[in-house]
């Protein structure tokens, strides 16, 4: 068959991959002039590996990518290790990823909280009834269980940093237990960053036999008569069998105009946050401590969600001597930062990077970029299983699969990938 796949990101990739080993002819249109979609990344001349335009790694259990990994024989590609992630309580940061460090924490207050956090973690991790979870919100969830005062000094505040207020309370917990169930604090990254695995991988698509079109915006996708589409970028046109969408849900509407109501009011119902993320190589490191990730509360005054310091993870001497930096946030996508300049929105973080280290200036700042994308983190309400659509549309032969098709699971290249391999499943 001749299938065309719309997006280069890990999901198409991998739908591209496994496809082409059965036989098909595959293309892969993507709007962008390389591949990877949110996993890309950028290399400035002096640096020898690309930054991730959002911050990203993955864990030992990603058993989805990791497979696809060794089948690639690029397992050399891969390193982990245990960068320190810490958590705030009364003007000070510290370290929550083994259990002794969450044991210490103060914001847990007395021994009797701490063995509820325990309990409740232990069960999460163990267990798995993500169908009764998805039932009830996280935030009830947890009051239940873990007690008012654990949600509201551990939960709520990255609940509230990633949906917001408009959605903290009302995501599932099916949504906190895929998160607390699967990761681990071992983190992995590719050597030469996520983009110089992804730029192999499209080698070994290319060599495979997989075309690519690049910086061509799928604009329309309409079946014709004799059953198959045809596919429209810019002035032209070509005729597909199969055709397999992995782009956002509202990108997907508007390519096919002529999906039928039920479906076209399932996927307008579905909500998702925004990501703004700003990228900073500074003269020198700013975590005083050597941390990582820095959880940041919003109520506290910081500027946004998650300061992460790459170079704590990746050593800055492959940067040239640079301290790498991501100043993260998840919006709603009509929030004003997704319109700011990159100065305007550079000045709002200073003031969050000066809380962190006192002795930060602005004369340490070398360069600094933007990143912004709308469709960045799937929503999920109370017995969301019920509203996530079909990957298999109502037009015969189109297939649907995005970040929001991945659940009960949260959005990440381990599910970018099992995506990947659930939909060449279905040509089998
Ligand atoms: C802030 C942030 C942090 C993240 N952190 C992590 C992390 O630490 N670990 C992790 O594993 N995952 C992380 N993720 C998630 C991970 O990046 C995604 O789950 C994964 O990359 C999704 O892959 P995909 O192929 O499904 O979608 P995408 O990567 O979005 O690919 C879709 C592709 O379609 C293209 N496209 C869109 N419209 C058109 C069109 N009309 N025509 C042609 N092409 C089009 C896009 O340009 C894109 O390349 C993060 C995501 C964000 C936003």
């Amino acid at each position: 068959m001749k299938i065309a796949i719309v997006g280069a990101g890990l999901t198409g990739m991998t739908a591209a991959w496994n496809l082409r080993k059965q036989g098909h002819n595959v293309t892969i249109f993507e709007k962008e002039s390389n591949p990877g979609g949110l996993a890309s990344g950028f290399r400035e001349p002096q640096w020898q590996d690309s930054v991730e335009k959002f911050y990203h790694h993955i864990f030992k259990n990603d058993k989805d990518i990791l497979g696809l990994v060794k089948e690639l024989e690029l397992t050399n590609m891969l390193s982990f290790s245990s960068p320190k992630s810490v958590m705030y309580h009364k003007e000070k940061f510290y370290p929550f990823d083994t259990i002794p460090a969450a044991l210490l924490y103060p914001g847990l207050g007395f021994g009797f909280n701490k063995i509820r956090f325990g309990l409740v973690g232990l069960y999460l991790k163990i267990a798995s009834p993500w169908k009764k979870l998805e039932q009830v919100t996280a935030h009830d969830w947890m009051i239940k269980y873990a007690g008012r005062s654990v949600y509201e000094s551990m939960w709520e505040p990255m609940m509230i940093g990633k949906f917001g207020e408009n959605y903290a309370d009302k995501v599932n917990m099916a949504w906190l237990w895929a998160r607390i169930h699967t990761r681990t604090t071992a983190l992995g990254t590719f050597r030469g960053g996520f983009q110089a695995f992804i730029d192999v991988f499209a080698e070994k698509l290319r060599v495979a036999g997989v075309q690519f079109v690049f910086n061509q915006p799928v604009k329309q996708i309409s079946k014709i008569a004799d059953g198959s589409f045809t596919v429209s970028v810019n002035d032209s046109e070509e005729n597909f069998d199969r055709v397999i969408v992995t782009t956002s849900p509202a990108s997907f509407l508007s390519m096919v105009p002529e999906i039928p109501e039920d479906y076209r009011t399932k996927l307008l119902s579905l909500k998702s946050m925004g990501a703004v993320v700003m990228v900073i190589s500074i003269k020198h490191p700013l975590s005083p401590d050597g941390y990582y990730w820095y959880n940041l509360p919003k109520s506290e005054g910081y500027p946004c969600l998650a300061l992460v310091e790459h170079t704590n993870f990746v050593p800055k001497e492959r940067f040239n001597g640079e301290t790498i930096l991501y100043a993260g946030d998840y919006l709603e996508d009509t929030h004003e930062n997704f319109k700011l300049s990159k100065e305007e929105l550079l000045k709002r973080i200073i003031p969050g990077l000066k809380k962190i280290n006192p002795n930060f200036n602005e004369s340490w700042i070398n360069n600094f970029w933007k990143f912004s994308e709308r469709y960045a983190q799937p929503i999920p309400f109370v017995n969301h299983s019920q509203n996530v659509p079909s990957i298999k549309t109502p037009i015969d032969g189109m297939i649907l699969a995005t970040m929001s098709h991945i659940y009960p699971w949260d959005r990440g290249t381990n599910y970018a990938v099992a995506l990947g391999n659930e939909v060449s499943r279905l040509f089998l």
